[in-house]
């Protein structure tokens, strides 16, 4: 369906070819997903002829298996596969003066490759954005998985907050988290690596997981996702193990508003900026705007960073069938950091999450 339209792009702007090289936007079109690390991998998408995969060897039979149903072909280590791509594509069509590729993606030396085997083509039209925008609207199949991922999400909190006692590392929870993920949920990834910031250490957002001890009295920040079925979950909660401080409540308090109130906008009809305003001038005027140094959300996928960037100047109307993030976050540096994030679709008429661990302050008991 997608690949249709896709067709369809090339037909109405008159390109002949369309490599497609990034694995996430194969996937998209073809439902095989694979990553070829340092081999080529490609669709060949054309304006008048049927399309094909191009794979590793090693590839093949998986490809074919897979829920792609045109020809898959496949090069081994020791033959020209830029030779094998054009064999294949003059096989099929004498049209190749107009080409479309991934500049995102394509890496110049693999572009200086194809540009050789057919010197006399234009390769000037950029695919990114019409896959992007295709992207941006999620069907009923993929909210299914971003939900599935969500549940997964869900669980790794609580195998997270289980985990929290005094002296284990940070970097012990989050190997618990996805040991447990992998083990009782059989998660084959996770969508990127699981965050665990005790204290201090949440104020610096992207800080990955260290061998900081955990201690009482101090707030937890975990950030974490799965992938299911190619797609992504990302929620962030942030818990205190023992009795918070009051500074500790207070910026937890005010995050937690302005998310909610940011969930209770998110509808069609809202631009992304106006989005983030909703939620940032809670936390302005509160005093706090200093200490909310990143936009409010983004979208989610295939990728767990996709558009539509929710963010200040971003006059993008949300409309129904939009996933992104909602993730306000304080950090106060040598104090503490907050952050609360659920993905979420835009419905006809608001937002649902796919997340759905309690955002009331948890504070869980002291454990030696
Ligand atoms: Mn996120």
């Amino acid at each position: 369906m997608n690949l249709k339209k896709l067709q369809a792009y090339l037909q109405k702007s008159n390109l002949d070819v369309a490599y497609l090289s990034n694995p996430i936007s194969i996937a998209y079109f073809t439902g095989y997903e694979m990553e070829p690390h340092e081999r080529i991998f490609a669709l060949l998408v054309f304006k008048d002829a049927d399309p094909f995969l191009f794979t590793p060897a090693l590839n093949v039979e998986e490809a074919k298996a897979s829920a792609w149903e045109g020809d898959v072909y496949g090069y081994l280590d020791d033959e020209d596969p830029w030779q094998l791509i054009a064999d294949h594509i003059n096989k099929r069509t004498k049209e190749t003066d107009h080409w479309a590729i991934e500049k995102d993606f394509l890496q110049v030396s693999r572009y200086e490759a194809l540009h050789e085997v057919f010197p006399g083509s234009n390769f000037t039209t950029d695919l990114s954005q019409f896959i992007s925008h295709l992207r941006l609207f999620k069907t009923s199949k993929e909210i299914e998985a971003l939900k599935k991922a969500g549940e997964e999400a869900d669980f790794a909190f609580q195998i997270g907050f289980n985990a929290i006692k005094s002296g284990v590392t940070e970097r012990y929870i989050a190997g618990e988290i996805e040991n447990q993920l992998k083990l009782q949920k059989g998660v084959m990834h996770t969508s990127f690596e699981t965050i665990v910031q005790a204290g201090i250490n949440a104020a610096n957002p992207h800080l990955g997981p260290t061998m900081t001890k955990i201690k009482p009295n101090e707030l937890v920040l975990f950030d974490l996702g799965t992938m299911h079925d190619g797609y992504a979950s990302d929620s962030s909660r942030t818990v205190a193990y023992g009795e918070p401080t009051s500074k500790q409540r207070e910026i937890y308090e005010i995050d937690r508003e302005a998310q909610q109130a940011a969930i209770e906008a998110a509808k069609p009809g809202i631009t992304a900026s106006e989005l983030d305003h909703v939620a940032r001038k809670i936390i302005v005027d509160a005093g706090y705007g200093d200490y909310f140094i990143h936009r409010l959300g983004h979208g989610i996928g295939k990728d767990v960073h996709e558009f539509p960037s929710i963010m200040a100047g971003n006059d993008l109307v949300i409309q129904e069938g939009m996933c992104f993030s909602i993730e306000p976050g304080i950090y106060i540096p040598n104090v503490a950091g907050v952050r609360i994030e659920d993905c979420g679709v835009v419905t006809g008429d608001g937002f649902q999450p796919f997340t759905h661990t309690d955002k009331t302050l948890n504070v869980l008991p002291i454990r030696d």
